[in-house]
């Protein structure tokens, strides 16, 4: 249990004050803002010094692709948002997931996935795996027997995302655990889109979960980084190798936007996700709209699972409208003040089509096996007014 108020141990303190102030390390100047330390290489004080520190026998920096120290007061601040042992941050949320699913794989090895994955995660799965001797199985992430089946034929690895692009999916990530235990296969867990302050896969049975930093942790559009979160033991036997030789590092200067973005994270995602749900509640009650997918309205078809596992619904939905795509591009036209853009998690609200965007890689089947057809539009709640959102959106589906 916490200590009394005032513990100055930084794994006592809510999430909140973690946010702000946890990894905080102060150069001699006494900045109160996190400094920027803008540096490829630091110096040794003698010969001795160098072999120790490479050898990992002194702790200390040696390369920024190693690590720099704001990347270190990002680490050490998401570790404690999200009760990791260790973390890793990364120069984009792909250079995080792909080396969370390849570094502990070697040829010959199985891996079971969701199959509404991010689209860059399910290319890698698919393409670049089996190059490798790597081979994918991919399964419907709300169908327990699936997994049941599929990992108990046996696996190393099982990648998966809840809430899941672009429709929202959910997958229990507790009884997926659960299965991955039994048979000694890895869970990793792609968290983007619930974000630390809404969903914490780790306290559920998930063993890695890795991040775009670019969407909710920066926030406000301006950076890509992503991290990786897991024990210590399987972060310096495994992901440490990787990430040094791979070379996938965050710089500096994008760690501290996101450690910045930080800092607001709880604020922006628990009022996004307010608007999003008001805006969800909105949209769906309208006659150009045949389906919403809001992870807590009960018309989710995983309403259940993602009411147990996130705190609230998050801040993205998604729409289908009666007209399909045609009727998809004259609301997203339609729109005058959310953007059309394929990013997500920021404070401006964006909306895309992703069948023609991210998910175009994906041929007409591929995309009905998870669901996604052509009349669907995503939208990523920002933190404008939920009344000129409301207007904006009742304006475009009125237009239809
Ligand atoms: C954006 C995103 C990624 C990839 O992150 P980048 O920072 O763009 O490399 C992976 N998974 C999900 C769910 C995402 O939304």
């Amino acid at each position: 249990m916490a200590d009394a108020p005032g513990s100055d141990d930084p794994r006592n303190w809510k999430p909140a004050t973690q946010a702000v102030r946890g990894g905080l390390m102060r150069s001699q100047f006494g900045e109160i803002s996190e400094a920027i330390f803008l540096t490829s290489g630091y110096a040794y004080d003698s010969a001795e010094q160098a072999e120790a520190r490479m050898a990992g026998k002194e702790p200390g920096f040696v390369y920024s692709r190693y690590g720099s120290p704001t990347a270190e007061m990002l680490q050490q601040r998401l570790c404690l948002i999200e009760g990791a042992e260790a973390c890793r941050v990364t120069g984009s949320g792909m250079g995080a997931i792909s080396s969370a699913i390849l570094a502990p794989l070697k040829a010959g090895d199985r891996v079971v996935a969701a199959t509404a994955l991010f689209g860059s995660c399910r290319w890698i799965l698919a393409n670049q795996m089996p190059k490798f001797g790597i081979e994918t199985c991919f399964v419907d992430g709300a169908d327990m027997d699936a997994w049941a089946r599929e990992i108990g034929k046996g696996c190393q690895l099982v990648l998966i995302e809840s809430p899941a692009n672009p429709l929202l999916d959910g997958v229990d990530i507790a009884a997926v655990a659960k299965l991955c235990k039994q048979a000694g296969a890895l869970l990793v867990v792609d968290n983007v889109f619930a974000t630390p302050v809404l969903q914490r896969p780790l306290d559920l049975g998930a063993d890695v979960v890795a991040y775009s930093a670019t969407k909710h942790m920066d926030g406000q559009g301006r950076v890509l980084a992503g991290a990786i979160l897991t024990h210590e033991k399987l972060m310096t036997d495994v992901y440490d190798p990787w990430l040094r030789h791979i070379g996938p590092a965050c710089s500096p200067f994008n760690a501290w936007v996101v450690l910045k973005g930080l800092e607001t994270m709880q604020l922006r995602v628990e009022a996004q996700s307010r608007i999003a749900a008001t805006l969800a509640d909105l949209v769906a009650d309208h006659p150009a709209v045949r389906a919403v997918r809001y992870p807590h309205r009960k018309d989710h078809p995983h309403y259940e699972i993602h009411k147990r596992q996130m705190k609230s619904g998050g801040t993205l939905m998604a729409i289908s409208l009666k007209g399909g795509q045609d009727a998809a591009f004259r609301f997203l036209n339609g729109l005058r003040i959310a953007d059309i853009c394929n990013n997500l998690g920021d404070t401006k609200t964006l909306a895309c089509h992703p069948s023609t965007t991210t998910h175009r890689a994906l041929s007409d089947a591929e995309q009905a096996a998870m669901g996604l057809d052509r009349s669907w539009v995503r939208v990523s709640v920002g933190l404008e007014d939920v009344e000129d959102l409301a207007a904006d959106f009742s304006g475009a589906l009125n237009a239809l």
